[in-house]
């Protein structure tokens, strides 16, 4: 397989824009006259690095990807949408996707007018290589996977993914927004074995910082390229840049805030399931949990009476009556569990 035959010919043919800080790199001038930026109100006067590179080297020291394998994206969802634009002719090309999954995958689909098909998955939340291979054909430039997967919480079967890397011939995306809250191997280090393996990690979720908007990519260094050609020249701004810096350096607050929520959630689980209308709690690997109950809709509504959100997946796929629940602090938790005692049917 090669990727230069998957991505769509005009942005192999494109011409990116070049900025005045692609056209000159260097540090020791004294005097940047080349940007029309202002001369007043530093640091923030200039223009960020458009490639991130002291952020990369930093998540790459973290993450054990090489900086060359890594994409940062104003979200994930940014990567998301550049798979589409990358990868996908609007009109003719489809991707498959797992389902019930994430959301943003149909709407970016929408959005590029790709076709979007979707491979129920079992009742146990698993995936089979072969159900995909059945639904995709010529067209299909990406299969969507994400694992944990949003909103069921498990983990998709590493075997399973090595199948698909071996018969479809695409790309292949695995989102691992959930990843740190689970004990599997990451897939981004298989990034260079595999050249169609795109790997979407976040700081929005085990990184706590969903309102800073960075999202990362992993994949090889050529699918990086065909991100940075499409992507606006400066979507990481400066703020985002400085703030992850600062977070990096402090990574061991963000293992003690997994290891939090990592304690709450077996407690969560087992509290919820003893609830008279819990039908049935499903397996987790990430830092919220499904729960079946007789009537979502009136729990759903019960607890914003209460002053107490969670997420109604009741219309979901193979969701039906499940409500979606975020691991909060343990005084978040101790709230929705006595608001839940309280409620009668
Ligand atoms: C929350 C979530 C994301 C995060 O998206 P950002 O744009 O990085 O905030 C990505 N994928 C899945 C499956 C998610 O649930």
């Amino acid at each position: 397989m090669n990727l230069k035959d998957l991505v769509r010919p005009n942005i192999y043919a494109l011409a990116p824009y070049s900025s005045a800080r692609d056209e000159y790199q260097g540090h020791d001038a004294a005097v940047f006259l080349d940007a029309n930026e202002s001369p007043y109100n530093k640091p923030y006067n200039r223009y960020p690095d458009p490639l991130q590179r002291e952020v990369k080297e930093k998540i790459s020291q973290v993450k054990g990807v090489p900086p060359e394998n890594i994409f940062l994206g104003n979200g994930s969802d940014e990567a998301i949408d550049l798979i589409f634009r990358v990868f996908c002719e609007p009109g003719l090309d489809n991707v498959v996707a797992i389902e019930p999954s994430y959301g943003m995958y149909a709407v970016c689909a929408d959005i590029n007018n790709v076709e979007y098909r979707r491979v129920k998955l079992h009742n146990d939340f698993s995936f089979s290589a072969e159900d995909i291979m059945q639904i995709a054909n010529k067209r299909t430039k990406v299969v969507f996977l994400c694992s944990p997967n949003n909103p069921t919480g498990n983990l998709m079967d590493r075997k399973e993914i090595l199948k698909l890397l071996d018969l479809f011939q695409g790309i292949v995306v695995v989102d691992e927004a959930y990843g740190d809250f689970a004990n599997g191997k990451s897939w981004r280090f298989d990034v260079n074995t595999f050249p169609q393996l795109v790997v979407l990690n976040t700081f929005s979720k085990a990184w706590s910082s969903a309102a800073v908007r960075l999202g990362m990519a992993f994949a090889d260094k050529e699918v990086i390229h065909y991100f940075n050609k499409v992507k606006y020249p400066y979507n990481v701004n400066q703020l985002t840049q400085e703030y992850a810096l600062d977070l990096l350096k402090h990574s061991y607050d963000v293992e003690k805030w997994v290891k939090l929520i990592l304690g709450e959630r077996p407690k969560m689980i087992s509290a919820f399931a003893m609830l008279p209308y819990c039908e049935k709690v499903y397996p987790t690997d990430a830092n919220f949990f499904l729960a079946k109950v007789s009537n979502a809709q009136k729990i759903y509504d019960y607890l914003i009476r209460k002053g107490v959100v969670v997420r109604n997946r009741s219309k979901v796929t193979l969701c039906e009556n499940c409500l979606r629940i975020t691991i909060g602090t343990p005084q978040e938790n101790t709230a929705l569990l006595s608001a839940l005692r309280q409620f009668e049917e």
